[in-house]
């Protein structure tokens, strides 16, 4: 049997009674929309997070657009962010009508460069959009920093490391805003697209409350533009049981993680480009993705796969290198460890209900994928 690259079924099996449930009582109430279940889970998100306000919306590129849409960031406006992430991270820049302008990341956690934002400032700078990638919080502290020394916003793409830890902090409570996914497949995963808002502000967490119910402060008065950005409440119903093994699973993710970087050790002699993922002191990832660079992914993925362990290439290419991005938003710096990165990466199956068995058989398989495939 193959491993599965994700197993969300055998979390549901876990879970089963608690969502039952409580999806059951959404169905029963008619509530569907703006059901008590929405206030809970953003109460509970933001006490978890340490955020003081939280807002649950539609999608983790919702969680983008709004907080870019309420600090006025628009046309003529420039947003630095990361040249290596899913492509929403870029688009929301562009559908709230500015220029992401992109930095190289360091190729040791594929997170943003904080050295190389400087050199990318220019009068149209108005906020910097870092991605904590992979589970691990980018290095906020620097890139804070930054931000206040140019009087720059700082927004948070969490949408793949919600409840990791950064120091004494976690992710979405160290920025001006910040966004985060609970697609399926996220570390925090509804059974559909959702997302949520984080914010220590007042103020713009009321514009951005206004911006998600269509841009009103009350129903049917419109002073501002907004979009439809609600999450329904029968998806706040599974957060809210998902979100008490959340803790656990985290867990379980760093034991995986250690137990694969321990397996792991020595195999750099084997291939000289194969690394492990790199936690930085202070940080503590949920392990969105288990990512290792090898020389010739090809042959290594292909090995994997004839094994039973399915892999993943996050992100085959950098966001400037792709069609529509190219022609519209093309990189102004040098992103050379971006495309590195693009060319080497590749995810290993990474989910909190793994056997030992199954972390038994990614390991081997690794193993014998990376022999073979520095011979290919
Ligand atoms: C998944 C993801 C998003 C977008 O989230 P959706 O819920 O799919 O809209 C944004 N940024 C990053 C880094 C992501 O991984």
């Amino acid at each position: 049997m193959s491993v599965p690259f994700i197993d969300l079924k055998s979390q549901y099996n876990a879970l089963k009674s608690n969502i039952d449930a409580r999806i059951q009582k959404v169905l029963d109430s008619g509530a569907y929309i703006n059901g008590p279940e929405v206030a809970e889970l953003e109460q509970k998100l933001a006490a978890h997070t340490g955020s003081k306000y939280c807002l649950a919306v539609a999608s983790g590129t919702d969680a983008l657009v709004i907080p870019l849409m309420a600090l006025g960031i628009g046309q003529g406006d420039e947003v630095i962010t990361t040249a290596f992430s899913f492509i929403a991270t870029a688009e929301t820049i562009v559908l709230a009508g500015a220029t992401p302008v992109y930095v190289d990341i360091d190729p040791k956690t594929f997170n943003i460069d904080p050295k190389k934002i400087e050199a990318a400032i220019t009068p149209k700078t108005k906020a910097i959009m870092p991605v904590s990638l992979y589970g691990q919080v980018a290095d906020m502290e620097e890139i804070n920093a930054i931000a206040k020394k140019h009087n720059l916003f700082v927004i948070e793409d969490t949408a793949q490391s919600y409840g990791a830890k950064y120091k004494d902090k976690k992710s979405g409570a160290l920025t001006t805003a910040a966004g985060t996914s609970f697609y399926p497949a996220k570390p925090l995963g509804c059974y559909g697209d959702g997302g949520a808002i984080f914010t220590n502000d007042e103020n713009l967490n009321k514009i951005m409350k206004e911006i998600r119910e269509h841009g009103s402060e009350k129903r049917y008065y419109h002073t501002r533009l907004g979009v439809n950005g609600r999450l329904d409440t029968i998806q706040c119903a599974i957060l809210l049981a998902k979100l008490e093994r959340y803790d656990w699973e985290v867990e379980a993710r760093n034991k995986i993680a250690t137990n694969f970087s321990t397996s792991f050790a020595g195999l750099e002699k084997v291939d000289p480009m194969f690394s492990t993922p790199l936690v930085k002191q202070g940080n503590q990832s949920v392990w969105a993705q288990y990512t290792v660079t090898v020389t010739n992914r090809d042959a290594f993925q292909k090995k994997c796969q004839e094994l039973g362990v399915p892999t993943t290439v996050h992100y085959p290419m950098t966001m400037p290198d792709q069609p529509w991005y190219a022609k519209n938003t093309p990189q102004r710096h040098d992103i050379t460890h971006a495309r590195w990165a693009a060319q080497h990466v590749i995810s290993l199956p990474m989910f909190p209900d793994m056997t030992a068995e199954q972390q038994a058989k990614v390991i081997a398989a690794v193993k014998t994928a990376v022999e073979f495939s520095v011979k290919a």
